[in-house]
């Protein structure tokens, strides 16, 4: 039972950090705010002007400043979270703790890294997955309509606040438009 209830708080704090990943991208990092300016400084006015259009990657062996976030980052969103974990827990008596901790670690990194192969190419295995080709453009897409595309990592907050664009999407509209015109125009002469 402790187990299962480790592996279910796992999966639940992960699909959670998807919203907050969102939140915090949408009203902190793209908002200046007190006393989290730094993070808007860093991100919009840092962050947004380096990898901009063209440069959203960073040629061969070229520098890549500003991808990673500011090292508090991570132990400040744990820290912020644990208290929570460790009363509902306590409220409770079902054993989620490390579960849910994991699930933040474990998003995170994923965030990072992810991030990181997105605007430096390594050549790393991952780079070869449909899925991580998928998020690259995805947040592609976001360094150019910044209020799209929030999330980076799992782009599920995306898809249930309306803020998900793709390519696809952008690209397909005229092109749908001109079928069903041209569909018209036939009906209407026959
Ligand atoms: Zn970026
Ligand atoms: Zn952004």
């Amino acid at each position: 039972m402790e187990i299962g209830s480790q592996v279910l708080a796992f999966f639940v704090l992960f699909t959670y950090c998807s919203f907050f990943e969102w939140f915090i991208h949408r009203h902190i990092m793209h908002v200046k705010r007190f006393p989290l300016h730094d993070a808007f400084r860093g991100h919009t006015l840092v962050h947004h002007q380096i990898y901009h259009g063209a440069n959203f990657q960073v040629r061969p062996k070229g520098r890549a400043p500003s991808v990673v976030l500011r090292w508090y980052a991570f132990p400040g969103m744990l820290l912020f979270h644990l208290p929570f974990f460790a009363l509902f827990q306590w409220l409770t008596g079902w054993q989620i703790f490390w579960g849910a901790a994991l699930g933040c670690t474990l998003y995170f990194a994923g965030y990072e890294y992810t991030h990181y192969l997105m605007h430096v190419p390594r050549g790393h295995f991952v780079e070869r997955f449909r899925w991580f080709q998928f998020l690259r453009e995805h947040h592609r897409l976001h360094h150019k309509y910044m209020l799209r595309n929030l999330n980076v990592f799992i782009p599920l907050a995306d898809v249930c606040y309306g803020t998900l664009v793709t390519a696809e999407g952008w690209r397909s509209k005229p092109a749908k438009r001109r079928r069903f015109l041209a569909r018209r125009r036939s009906e209407t002469r026959s």
